[in-house]
């Protein structure tokens, strides 16, 4: 028998080493449950950062597959499918937007984003050809591809992979003032996580995004919100902007949209927007595929169906409630919102690592972001039942002393 040991061992020496996954090999996955090589079973509580919103192998989303597995599931965009129609009109409507644009990764649905909103910046406000700007927030997430990184704050992230692409400027998360002091004649747009997941879960103040979409307008600049992590549903809410009650003008989704079978990725629009794109300008070879556009409409009707926005508003609500209450000396601050719960720890304690070691030993998978946060963020099917199970473990893990070694 191959042992997990081995497994690693095996990917160490013919892979690329850019990830530092915990030691867990998943061989099978149902719910909210995954099992490792040697049969031992875990709770997720990380969802692969929202792909897996719906829990491991949804049955409904996976018959939905499997249908149209049988069916056809690629034509590229030479053709038209019998699909995509389908869900570009149920996508449009649940986000109360106009049009849709099919791509499939987060990364490509930004870089998407990017280039239709210098378009308009050129075709329609007027900025002088190659001199769009667009605004982003430090410590910000949107993906790995070159541009993307070009506006990442985190060094490592683009330290050796210059050049870099040029027509992007900083301002501090949460800080609208920044945000209107930064603003130029060439400005195209604002491009903001709702909360930021990667940068710690940081949850800005209360009508952030209103004051954001109040400055843009005054502006004549596009508000483009990547809901990829926070999305379809994850924060209570089924979209993240909704919690400010305002609208963004391009909102890029990705992660869940995929129903944890395939990646699928989108942005949605006012319908005057994604007009601007003319034939040749942009397109994807397995975007907007059939199989692609069955899943991701069978995971939209199966979010709405099953009133997932709800529980992870209920569920959420309850996880951090029983995260407080257990007055953990290691803890910092709980903080979140729905199903996407960051605990942050002392700095001194060198990093959340550890916790998420002892946890995993314990049974329960989660992962560390932004060094000291543990971040948790369960699928949006999980039950009181099981939610109770992880935080038995979760509380065993939070109060334990803690080795003198790993003590400050
Ligand atoms: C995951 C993520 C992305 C990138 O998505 P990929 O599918 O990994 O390319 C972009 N933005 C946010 C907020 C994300 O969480």
């Amino acid at each position: 028998m191959t042992t997990s040991q081995q497994i690693i061992a095996q990917t160490d020496q013919w892979g690329a080493h850019h990830y530092n996954p915990l030691p867990v090999v998943i061989a099978e996955a149902e719910g909210v449950w995954v099992t490792d090589v040697e049969g031992k079973r875990y709770i997720d509580m990380l969802s692969g950062y929202s792909a897996l919103s719906h829990g491991h192998r949804h049955p409904r989303i996976i018959e939905a597959a499997k249908r149209q597995m049988d069916r056809v599931t690629l034509t590229a965009r030479a053709f038209h499918n019998d699909q995509l129609g389908h869900l570009l009109q149920q996508l449009s409507e649940l986000c109360g937007m106009d049009k849709a644009l099919m791509m499939n990764s987060g990364a490509e649905a930004v870089e998407t984003a990017i280039k239709l909103a210098r378009k308009w910046g050129y075709q329609v406000k007027g900025v002088p050809r190659y001199e769009a700007e667009i605004i982003v927030c430090d410590n910000n997430f949107h993906g790995r591809t070159t541009t993307v990184i070009s506006f990442s704050s985190e060094e490592t992230y683009k330290h050796d992979f210059g050049p870099l692409t040029p027509g992007f400027r900083f301002v501090p998360f949460g800080d609208s003032d920044a945000l209107e002091a930064a603003i130029t004649p060439n400005t195209v747009a604002f491009l903001v996580e709702p909360i930021q997941g990667e940068g710690g879960i940081n949850v800005p103040s209360e009508g952030y995004l209103r004051r954001v979409r109040e400055i843009c307008d005054r502006h004549n600049i596009l508000l483009l919100t990547d809901e990829i992590q926070v999305g379809l549903g994850r924060t209570g809410k089924l979209f993240c902007f909704q919690h400010d009650d305002i609208e963004p003008d391009i909102l890029i989704l990705g992660k869940a949209l995929g129903g944890g079978v395939l990646p699928v990725s989108a942005i949605v629009t006012k319908a005057d927007l994604l007009g601007l794109f003319v034939p040749g300008e942009h397109g994807s070879t397995f975007g907007a595929n059939p199989l692609a556009c069955a899943v991701a409409s069978e995971a939209l009707s199966v979010l709405v169906d099953e009133h997932l926005t709800e529980r992870a508003a209920e569920m959420g609500d309850y996880l951090r409630h029983r995260l407080n209450a257990m007055e953990s000396p290691h803890v910092v601050e709980v903080r979140g919102k729905g199903l996407l719960v960051g605990v942050a720890l002392k700095p001194e304690l060198g990093g959340a690592r550890p916790f998420c070691l002892r946890l995993l030993e314990r049974g329960v998978l989660c992962k560390e972001t932004h060094k000291d946060v543990i971040r948790f963020a369960p699928p949006l099917t999980i039950t009181r039942e099981e939610m109770d199970w992880a935080l038995e473990r979760v509380e065993a893990v939070l109060l334990e002393d803690l080795p003198v070694a790993e003590k400050a």
